[in-house]
C-alpha cells in the first residue's frame, strides 16, 4: 500500500529546493499508519506530489529517496543509486587504485541515500544504517553492491548495533550479510592499516581524515610530532613516513593506543620513533613539555546536538588553548572539529579565541573539510562536517 502524506500550508519550500528531509513539525496529516522504514509519498498541501522517502519516528520524520513521482524504490533503484556513487569515485581516482583501497563509498545525503554509509577496506564493504528505511533494505542493498562492484569485494559486513535509533525496536545485529572476509587489512595511500570493523568506532577506521594525513606528511619532516585523540594512530603513521624525527600519539581509550601501536608496527617495524600514551587529553597537554614543533588536535564531536554548542565552543577553545600555550615556536598545529552542530565560523571563532589568549602570532595556513568521497549535496550543506584550519604559530 501506498501512504500518502500531507504537509502543512507553504511547507514544501525546502522540498523544492531539493533539501532531502521533511520535518515532523511540517507534517498536516498521514492517509494510513505506516511503519517506520517504509516508503512514503510526500504532497503538498494542494495534493501535489513533491517527494517520497523512508518514514521514521523522529524530529526528521522523512528522509527523501527520489523527488520523482514515477521512481520506483526497488532492487534497481539501489543498483542505480550505489553505481552512481561507484561511478565518481572512479572517475575521480579514489576507488580502484593499488595503493589506495580504503575509501567511502556512499556517504548518506552526499550521495542522495539519506540514511545509508557504506565505507570499502580493500574487499570488505561495511555498511551502516542510521534510519530504519536503510536497515529493513539492507540484504537488497548487500545484493545490489555485490553486483555494482563485481568481483572487486567478497563481503558485506553491517555494522548498525550504536546507529540506529533504539525506540524503532530494530535490534539490528553487527555481522556479514554475505561472505566473511578475516582479512582486515587495508591500504591507505600506500600505508596498511588493522580495520577494526567488528568492534572499532564508525565503520572501524576515520577514512574522512585521508586528504588531511596526506597533508600532515609533507609537514612532517624533522619534527617532533603529538597526534592527540590518535585513535588507529592514522596520522601518526603518515608523520612516521614523512620522517618525523619523534612522534608520541596519545588517546584516553587503551584500545585505540593497542591499534595505534599495531599499525606503526605493521609499517615501520621496530621503529623507535614512536611511542603511545593512554591518557586523558586534557591531562597529557597540562603535563607535557615544550617540546612539540607539530601538534595535531582530532577530537570526537564534541557536540551532538545543537544544544551542547555553547559547551562545545569552549572545549574547542581550551583544548586549543592548550596548545598554543606549548607547541615551540615555528611549530604548526592541525586542529579539527568534526561535529556537524559547529560551523566553521564557530569552530574558528573559537581557534581565534584560544590564540588570542596565548598572545602568539598566529596565521592560517590550510583550511581543510572532508575529502572528495564524503560529498556534500548542494541541497544539504548540512552535510559538511568536517572542519580543520592548519596554524603556523611564531
Ligand atoms: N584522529 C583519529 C580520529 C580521532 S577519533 C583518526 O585520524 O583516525 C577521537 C578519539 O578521541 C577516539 O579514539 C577517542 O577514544 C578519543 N578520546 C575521546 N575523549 C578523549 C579524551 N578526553 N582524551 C583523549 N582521547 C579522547
Amino acid at each position: 500500500m501506498t501512504y500518502r502524506l500531507y504537509l502543512k500550508h507553504g511547507k514544501e519550500e525546502s522540498l523544492k529546493r531539493f533539501h532531502p528531509w521533511v520535518f515532523s513539525g511540517a507534517i498536516a496529516r498521514i492517509d494510513g499508519e505506516p511503519e517506520e522504514g517504509e516508503v512514503v509519498e510526500v504532497y503538498t498541501a494542494q495534493k501535489e506530489f513533491i517527494a517520497k522517502g523512508h518514514w521514521q519516528i523522529g524530529s526528521i520524520a522523512v528522509r527523501v529517496l527520489t523527488f520523482d513521482p514515477e521512481e520506483a524504490i526497488d532492487r534497481e533503484f539501489w543498483k542505480r543509486k550505489l553505481t552512481t556513487a561507484y561511478e565518481m569515485r572512479r572517475s575521480i581516482g579514489v576507488a580502484d587504485r593499488s595503493d589506495n583501497t580504503t575509501y567511502r563509498l556512499v556517504h548518506g545525503e552526499g550521495d542522495n541515500l539519506p540514511g545509508l554509509v557504506i565505507d570499502i577496506y580493500e574487499r570488505t564493504a561495511v555498511m551502516q544504517a542510521h534510519s530504519a528505511g536503510m536497515h529493513l533494505v539492507r540484504m537488497e542493498i548487500a545484493q545490489a553492491l555485490r553486483e555494482v562492484m563485481g568481483d572487486t569485494i567478497d563481503s558485506v559486513y553491517y555494522k548498525s548495533e550504536n546507529t540506529l535509533p533504539f525506540k524503532a525496536d530494530l535490534y539490528p545485529e553487527n555481522g556479514f550479510l554475505t561472505g566473511d572476509n578475516k582479512n582486515n587489512i587495508a591500504v591507505e595511500y600506500g600505508l596498511k592499516f588493522h580495520i577494526d570493523w567488528l568492534k572499532g568506532q564508525k565503520t572501524g577506521f576515520f577514512v574522512d581524515q585521508r586528504e588531511n594525513r596526506a597533508l600532515l606528511e609533507r609537514y612532517a619532516k624533522g619534527r617532533t610530532v603529538l597526534n592527540m585523540f590518535c585513535y588507529t594512530g592514522g596520522f601518526s603513521v603518515y608523520a612516521m613516513r614523512g620522517n618525523a624525527k619523534l612522534v608520541h600519539s596519545v588517546d584516553s581509550s587503551a584500545k585505540a593506543i593497542e591499534l595505534t601501536n599495531r599499525n606503526i608496527e605493521l609499517n615501520f617495524p621496530g621503529d623507535t620513533r614512536h611511542a603511545a600514551y593512554a591518557e586523558d587529553a586534557f591531562k597529557y597537554l597540562e603535563r607535557m613539555g615544550d617540546q612539540y614543533d607539530l601538534i595535531i588536535l582530532d577530537p570526537p564531536a564534541f557536540a551532538k546536538h545543537r544544544d551542547a554548542l555553547r559547551n562545545a565552543l569552549q572545549g574547542y577553545r581550551k583544548l586549543n588553548a592548550r596548545a598554543f600555550e606549548k607547541i615551540k615556536p615555528g611549530g604548526i598545529l592541525f586542529t579539527f572539529s568534526c561535529s556537524q552542530a559547529v560551523s566553521k565560523e564557530n569552530f574558528r571563532t573559537a581557534v581565534f579565541t584560544a590564540a588570542a589568549q596565548s598572545g602568539r602570532s598566529v596565521r592560517i595556513l590550510h583550511q581543510l573539510t572532508q575529502p572528495a568521497d564524503h560529498p556534500v549535496s548542494i541541497y544539504h550543506p548540512e552535510g559538511e562536517y568536517l572542519k580543520g584550519l592548519v596554524l603556523y604559530v611564531e
